[in-house]
């Protein structure tokens, strides 16, 4: 290996997703950007006051603040309209900036049989042209806003209880193949992603009791970034912070409740964790070893070898069995599936009872 390619295998690298509405949204906060008066409004936590975008007030820390479709929606959670920019009232003077309002109530609205050149069409446009326009004012594509929305729809229900089939079919994926493929990547970002002048980030965790043991997880808006298995949560979560020294640690049940949910039912092998976004940080080695390990599907296994056949290594096998006990993250990155070549468990950074377990309930839970 180079010198320099050297230096970059040690680099400490981050993968997982980014989320684009929440991102576009905040930079028309932060830029005072009211040509989106109306498509969207954002609310600050620390005041119950919620603002149209080109609000002259104070700006807000991107921590506090969450964004909602319209007025009413903000309302409905529990704010007041701010009565410096008045967002309840109508106040679009583009015609161009209202059609492109318009798409996105009607793209909010759960439709598995939508016709965007139709509605495009009934505004005077082209498809192209509408959606040429959408980008342009909100800031992402027609498709990324759909995908949005349609996350915020299952969180929702998630939270207020539904099972997770019902809840992506309620919020228009049509399957639960659909939504596995689109949405429950996104499961785990929260509009609260933000950088505190590059200083501080904000963890949110929560915990879950399950049959073997407590799981504490914490996330960033980004994602997972850490899943832990042991007896007492006070440890477990001292356990976290220490690794991230520099972030402000939180408990965050609400915000991590969807993450929970499929955590529990991981462990008892009828959800797939690895469906969730993450946000780890590790070696070049130590990720390309860890997405390897997401690939395994639920109910098999691979040998260390395998997996360093796997990832262009093979004669790393010492290495990848390495980055399998520096796993950070339990269940989402599914270290558990990595057994010795002869069938025996091999280790677990969480304890053999428990591999054993989480394998058993993988197996039980695929058997007819
Ligand atoms: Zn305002």
């Amino acid at each position: 290996m180079s010198g320099s390619g050297r230096r970059k295998a040690r680099r400490v690298r981050r993968f997982g997703g980014v989320d684009d509405l929440a991102e576009a949204r905040w930079r028309a906060v932060e830029a005072r950007d009211g040509r989106l008066a109306r498509v969207f409004v954002y609310a600050v936590r620390s005041t119950g006051v919620y603002c149209r975008p080109g609000c002259g007030a104070r700006r807000p820390l991107r921590r506090n603040v969450e964004f909602f479709a319209t007025p009413a929606d903000a309302v409905g959670a529990g704010y007041r309209a701010c009565r410096r920019c008045c967002p309840e009232r109508d106040q679009i003077g583009d015609p161009a900036v209202a059609s492109v309002v318009a798409v996105c109530r009607w793209l909010e609205h759960p439709d598995p049989d939508r016709d965007l050149a139709a509605f495009a069409a009934g505004l005077g446009w082209s498809e192209r042209h509408l959606r040429r326009r959408f980008s342009e004012v909100v800031g992402v594509p027609v498709g990324s806003y759909l995908r949005a929305q349609q996350a915020d729809r299952v969180r929702a229900a998630l939270r207020a209880g539904m099972p997770v089939a019902d809840a992506a079919y309620e919020a228009g994926y049509g399957s639960s193949r659909a939504f596995y493929d689109h949405g429950a990547r996104r499961l785990g970002m929260t509009p609260a992603r933000y950088r505190s002048g590059g200083a501080g980030e904000r963890i949110g965790y929560t915990s879950t009791v399950t049959p073997i043991g407590v799981v504490v997880a914490a996330s960033t808006a980004r994602g997972v970034c850490a899943v832990r298995v042991g007896s007492s949560e006070a440890a477990l979560v001292a356990e976290v912070a220490a690794e991230f020294p520099g972030a402000l640690v939180e408990r965050d049940d609400g915000g991590l409740a969807d993450i929970a949910l499929v955590l529990a039912g991981a462990v008892r092998g009828g959800e797939d964790a690895t469906l969730l976004p993450v946000d780890l940080r590790g070696t070049a080695f130590q990720v390309r070893v860890w997405e390897a390990l997401r690939a395994i599907p639920g109910g098999q296994t691979r040998s260390y070898s395998e997996v360093a056949a796997g990832i262009g290594s093979p004669a790393a096998v010492r290495a990848v069995a390495g980055a399998c006990a520096a796993n950070p993250a339990a269940l989402v990155v599914p270290c558990h599936r990595v057994v010795r070549q002869d069938g025996s468990l091999g280790g677990y950074r969480w304890g053999i009872v428990t591999k054993q377990a989480l394998l058993g309930a993988e197996a039980a839970s695929r058997t007819p």
